[in-house]
């Protein structure tokens, strides 16, 4: 599955520059309600008009409109399918113009539904994006007696990178009185396939860096010698087992087989996230605020480590030219130092930029109650 979508990008588009007036638009392309041509072309007219109708309504510069109407006109030939649109299976288009002031189409593949959507703001929206950026990258290592495949990757896509093969002889090639020496000669052998795995293995993590999660697919009978042979770092980072045969397995089967197993260790990562953040909260001088204004305040103040949004929570607000503080109350100077805050479309998207600023992780959940209760949003802080 196609996915452009890196923390590294997200980053850079949610950045605030000076004089700067971005467009964010979002095409849903989830093949289950656009599976026809037509059905496709309808739903880029609807959101083509959507944005000409925000580009319009904003007050802008002259010089920021026209661009902004330049980059329509470019985005209305590139996204209509009759104009052979290569969206190459994504299940989402994001397209943003204006980014670095220059008006060129920056356009990302999703390889996930996002609800159709259009802003136009003083940085890029990228809110619906931050469930797709892979933070942490897998390996996939579907090892057997004698050879072993690794893929590298996420839930999105895990391609094969390498491959092992040792060359252990079949049993069915002898019998009679030598078969005792010749098992024990297959299992000296096999233990020696699985040191040169876990070797392969502890210089992909270790020296080189390729991944930093671990998943195993062995049959049941070697599980506990692989397990055994890795080397400890190695071991620390093995997030489970899955259920793969190996040599029928194609990269597709084994990112389904890969992606319940990643899906569970991301909603446990989040889970105790959450309860980071419960027990900073409910403590007196915990590390832990709730509620959009605070949240904002613990961002200007750099103290945040995860930030944590409900999604569907967006409140206008303005930000201080000067200091970069954002404020949920355009009309008001700024706290810090009295300058007069400009107004953004979107402060929960200007608090995104400030938790990236600082190196924050930044959560984006569903339908989850207790961040609900919290007022959607909150963040677990580093004093
Ligand atoms: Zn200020």
């Amino acid at each position: 599955m196609v996915n452009d979508v890196t923390p590294e990008r997200l980053r850079r588009l949610s950045e605030p520059r000076e004089d700067v007036t971005v467009l964010s638009l979002y095409l849903d392309l989830d093949p289950s309600h656009l599976s026809t041509p037509p059905a496709r072309e309808s739903a880029v007219d609807s959101v083509l008009a959507d944005a000409r109708r925000a580009v319009e309504d904003r007050d802008l510069g002259h010089e920021a409109r026209a661009g902004l109407r330049e980059a329509l006109g470019e985005l209305d030939r590139r996204l209509r399918p009759s104009a052979g649109m290569q969206a190459d299976g994504a299940r989402g288009l994001a397209a943003f113009a204006g980014v670095d002031g220059s008006h060129e189409i920056e356009l990302l593949r999703l390889p996930a539904p996002v609800p159709t959507q259009v802003a136009v703001d003083r940085a890029a929206h990228v809110e619906p994006l931050i469930a797709m950026a892979a933070r942490d990258r897998w390996c996939v290592a579907l090892v057997n007696r004698q050879a072993a495949r690794f893929h590298l990757g996420d839930e999105w896509a895990l391609e094969q990178t390498g491959a092992l093969d040792d060359d252990v002889h079949g049993r069915h090639q002898q019998g009679g009185w030598s078969q005792r020496n010749h098992e024990g000669s297959i299992e000296e052998e096999v233990a020696h396939h699985l040191d040169r795995v876990a070797r392969a293995l502890h210089v992909a993590h270790v020296q080189r860096g390729l991944f930093g999660r671990l998943l195993l697919g062995a049959p049941k009978e070697l599980r506990g010698a692989l397990e055994a042979a890795l080397h400890p770092d190695t071991r620390a980072v093995l997030a489970g087992w899955v259920d793969v045969d190996q040599s029928a397995a194609g990269a597709d089967a084994v990112r389904q087989a890969a992606a319940a197993a990643i899906a569970e260790h991301r909603a446990a990562h989040r889970r105790a996230a959450l309860d980071r953040l419960q027990a900073g909260v409910g403590s007196d001088g915990g590390h832990g605020v709730h509620g959009l204004p605070g949240v904002l305040q613990a961002l200007h103040e750099r103290r945040v480590e995860v930030l944590l949004l409900h999604d569907g929570v967006h409140r206008p607000g303005g930000r201080c030219p000067r200091c970069g503080l954002v404020s949920l109350d355009a009309g008001a100077p700024c706290p810090a130092d009295g300058s007069a805050l400009e107004p953004i479309a979107d402060a929960v998207e200007a608090g995104i930029a400030l938790a990236y600023q600082q190196d924050a992780e930044v959560l984006v959940l569903s339908e989850e109650p207790r961040l609900q209760t919290l007022g959607g949003a909150g963040a677990v802080l580093r004093f």
